[in-house]
């Protein structure tokens, strides 16, 4: 393995050129560090800049079975941040491949690399003049849109499930094919950038959550920005009356009446304005959507809707004109909980010692079935002697994701064991009620393992034959070990 390695290496400095093939132990060991202890080594960080280079620096990993992680910007912050899902991998970090390569106000689309974020987006929509929006999400602005919608991550907007707004990924094989998805495969297509589903077997899915290919481009949705678009904030004192203000919310956005949903606990409210302290009080839990409407008129009547729908059930409630949010760092506050330091201008939570570990199960979209979850969430957390820090999100319309952070001071004698000894239990009791989680850290890709049907066998045919060297992203949503 060494000597393949350094064969290896030789190879990349020359296709890639030396100063974008990181060895040096000061940026190994950066690299190295997430916000929990993983206890895995990096050999080294490729920093490729095209999809020509991304192809041969898989093709050299393949000849000398190394096996390599790629990461888009590597902000996977309580899932791992860069650190491989196993030991010995090479990052592939493509920060390096960041343009926006198409743009198209009228259909509402943007083909972008792996390195563009959220930030540029927004950056370069306001240059444009661009009636549209990116969805955007509370990590930082500095993250990027596809990393995270590889991942299915989730963002505000009608477009807040990600997922479901992408189309034509061109993909990287690790034999080094270069691949596309949907109509992105016949390059004269007028359709390629607006439609998912192309024509014939639709392969994108293969493609999220996954560690088949690497993806070197793909095409975002944009929305158009609302006329009209109101935030609806209200509180609940008990986690009774929340459930039942969940059960409204169902069904106003089953009417397509609401979007946005975000229910905070009060250990998350607190968390992202303070650090901790036990003198804070807050309301028990508070929450949040938003209306998006084309007339003063239908915005007026649909906000009364969902004001007559809730009322019974908060203990406050009222709305305000929503405003684009800034792209700034606030949100990252959270990882700063239980640090005795404030959090710095330049926030970094795998190097500033933050402790953050996720548990994300997805629940039917139905207080009581959110309501059991919550409780054995807020349970293990305390048995542990970890603040419940709970987020309930509603993108779908059948389903919640529960967002449960175990967060703590990594500086602080043994709480990396004590985090990760509660996050596992919390996992498994979730997953014992039924309350699968929708989305893995490396902490937690055990949870994707498939026992029972043929699932697993199959997946490791597919694995086989796109990866026959099995070399990219080795432990990362495997469903067969
Ligand atoms: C306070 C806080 C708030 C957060 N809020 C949110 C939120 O609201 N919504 C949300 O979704 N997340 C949230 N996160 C989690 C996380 O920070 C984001 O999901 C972030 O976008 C992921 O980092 P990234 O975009 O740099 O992706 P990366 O870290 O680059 O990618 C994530 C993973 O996807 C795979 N991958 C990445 N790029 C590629 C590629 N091109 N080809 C193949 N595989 C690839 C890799 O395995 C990688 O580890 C939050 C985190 C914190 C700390």
């Amino acid at each position: 393995m060494q000597n393949s390695l350094q064969e290896a290496l030789l190879q990349w400095r020359t296709t890639i050129g030396p100063d974008h093939v990181a060895t040096d132990i000061v940026t190994l060991v950066a690299a190295q560090t997430a916000t929990f202890a993983t206890g895995i080594q990096v050999p080294a960080i490729l920093y490729p800049s095209s999809t020509e280079e991304v192809a041969k620096c898989l093709r050299i990993a393949s000849e000398h079975r190394i096996p390599i992680y790629p990461v888009s910007t590597g902000k996977n912050w309580g899932n791992g941040s860069r650190v491989p899902a196993s030991q010995g991998c090479v990052i592939l970090d493509l920060s390096r491949m960041n343009r926006i390569i198409d743009f198209n106000e009228e259909l509402a689309y943007a083909a972008v690399e792996p390195g563009v974020t959220s930030r540029q987006m927004s950056a370069f929509l306001r240059a444009q003049n661009s009636r549209l929006r990116v969805s955007k999400n509370g990590t930082s602005p500095d993250a990027s849109l596809i990393g995270n919608a590889l991942e299915r991550g989730d963002g505000g907007g009608l477009y807040g499930e990600r997922v479901d707004y992408v189309c034509g990924l061109e993909v990287v094989l690790p034999t080094g094919e270069i691949i596309h998805t949907g109509f992105q495969r016949f390059p004269d297509a007028r359709c390629k950038y607006l439609s998912r589903a192309g024509l014939g077997p639709g392969f994108d899915g293969l493609f999220f959550q996954s560690n088949l290919g690497v993806v070197t481009q793909m095409t975002l949705w944009l929305e158009p920005i609302p006329r009209f678009e109101r935030r609806i904030v209200f509180a609940a004192d008990k986690l009774d009356r929340m459930e039942k203000v969940i059960d409204q919310l169902r069904v106003l956005k089953m009417n397509n009446l609401i979007h946005s949903i975000s229910i905070w606990n009060n250990f998350k409210v607190l968390s992202r304005v303070t650090q901790y302290s036990k003198q804070h009080r807050v309301a028990a839990w508070i929450g949040q959507c938003r209306i998006s409407a084309s007339s003063r008129i239908q915005s007026w009547s649909q906000k009364r809707l969902v004001m007559r729908a809730l009322l019974p059930f908060v203990t406050r409630i009222g709305s305000v004109r929503y405003g684009d949010e800034p792209d700034e760092n606030g949100n990252l506050q959270i990882a700063y909980w239980r640090k005795r330091t404030p959090m710095p201008n330049n926030p970094n939570p795998d190097q500033d010692g933050c402790g953050l570990i996720w548990c994300m199960p997805l629940v039917p979209f139905r207080g009581e079935d959110a309501g059991v979850a919550i409780k054995l969430m807020e349970e293990i957390a305390s048995k542990h002697h970890f603040e419940p820090n709970l987020a309930v999100l509603g993108t779908e319309q059948r389903t919640l994701r529960l967002v449960g952070g175990i967060i703590y001071d990594r500086e602080v004698e043994s709480e990396d064991e004590k985090a990760m000894r509660c996050h596992d239990e919390m996992l498994q009791a979730l997953i014992g009620e039924g309350f699968h989680p929708y989305r893995l850290g490396i902490q937690s890709m055990h949870a994707a393992l498939s026992k029972l049907d043929a699932t697993g066998d199959v997946w490791a045919r597919i694995k086989s034959a796109l990866d026959p060297e099995q070399v990219l992203a080795p432990g990362r949503y495997v469903l067969k070990r």
